[in-house]
């Protein structure tokens, strides 16, 4: 086992990401300790990660764009003497550990489903049917891990301590950010939400979300993405896309709506808890994974199932 992995947290309004706590079990299975680095303006979110960290870095960077966080990670990995550093992967992460690798000189490797010491690991081929190894020909390693391939953290018996981080916050000399546009925030985001409302095309050849899955999603309080069907079709932004080539999720609850379970889908939600499918096809592939299936078709079952909620 090595000594000490860095880990990036990605943080939610009430402490780390459930996939930053599957990157902790990673990382704690390679290596003896984790320091977890916190970035965000607030000093709140790096107390709440001292529940899982002996030593917790926290950077008050503004900016949280690849291009300001990608040197900072450079500097902190140098600086600590570090040689390995973690994430999740995320839309985030594949963002910014490429970046902060090169600027390093050092190896990147995605997606990893095992870890081993010394850089190396394997990662899923094929929707998951092989494995290819992997290993770094560098001495410091970047690596984004699969999150549904590693259990949730548990918190440390005693809480650590925080560090401030107190380097340059110059960002990346070769890019300027001229402006940042948030998109408008309405409802609870994919990455946040405790229960996510999922769009197949199941739903038809629509141009706006039907009005029955609003209501369904405004009940359960869920946040509304689709797969890469119904992104593709427009109905949906590609980053509300579910799935291996969008975005992975972790929330207690996935609804499920005209969706058939495809491989590349079902490797976005395999960290979901409870997961709740509605599908005119008994033979759906996502029965298989679900918990709690109905077969029909949406426009009779999700009325029925708000009418049900409405009388809780
Ligand atoms: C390299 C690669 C990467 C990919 N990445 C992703 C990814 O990240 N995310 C992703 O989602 N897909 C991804 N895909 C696409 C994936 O293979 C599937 O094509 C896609 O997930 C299918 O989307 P769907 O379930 O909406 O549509 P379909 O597979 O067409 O399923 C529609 C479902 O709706 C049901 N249905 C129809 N009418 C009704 C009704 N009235 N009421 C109830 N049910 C109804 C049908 O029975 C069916 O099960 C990827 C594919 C490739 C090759």
């Amino acid at each position: 086992m090595g000594s000490t992995t860095l880990v990036l947290l990605e943080m939610t309004d009430v402490g780390i990401h459930p996939l930053s706590l599957r990157a902790l079990s990673a990382a704690r299975s390679v290596s003896q300790s984790a320091v977890g680095v916190v970035l965000g303006k607030t000093h709140t979110l790096a107390e709440r990660a001292c529940e899982y960290f002996q030593r917790v870095i926290h950077v008050p960077v503004r900016e949280m764009t690849a291009e300001t966080v990608a040197p900072i990670l450079c500097e902190i990995m140098e600086q600590s003497k570090e040689s390995q550093l973690v994430a999740a992967a995320t839309p985030f992460s594949r963002d910014v550990l490429p970046r902060a690798a090169a600027l390093l000189g050092a190896s990147f490797l995605s997606q990893l489903s095992e870890i081993q010491p010394h850089g190396q690991g394997k990662r899923a081929v094929l929707a998951g049917k092989g494995f290819v190894s992997t290993r770094s020909l560098r001495p410091t390693v970047l690596i984004t891990v699969e999150p549904s391939a590693f259990a949730v953290a548990l918190p440390l018996l005693e809480s650590g301590v925080i560090q401030l981080w107190e380097g340059t916050m110059e960002g990346n000399p070769t890019v300027t950010i001229v402006q940042i546009n948030s998109a408008a925030k309405e409802g609870p985001s994919l990455s946040d939400a405790t229960v996510v409302l999922g769009v197949g095309r199941g739903v038809g050849p629509v141009d706006s979300v039907p009005a029955p899955l609003l209501e369904l999603a405004e009940m359960l309080g869920a946040a509304v993405g689709g797969t890469r069907a119904t992104c593709d079709s427009g109905l949906f932004p590609g980053d509300l896309q579910i799935g291996q080539t969008g975005r992975i999720i972790a929330p207690d609850c996935y609804v499920a709506v005209g969706v058939s379970g495809a491989v590349q889908h079902v490797a976005g939600i395999r960290c979901a808890g409870l997961i709740v499918a509605i599908d005119k096809n008994e033979l759906a592939p996502i029965f298989e994974i679900a918990d709690v299936g109905w077969v029909g078709t949406w426009e009779t079952l999700v009325p029925q199932l708000c009418s049900l909620l409405h009388r809780q």
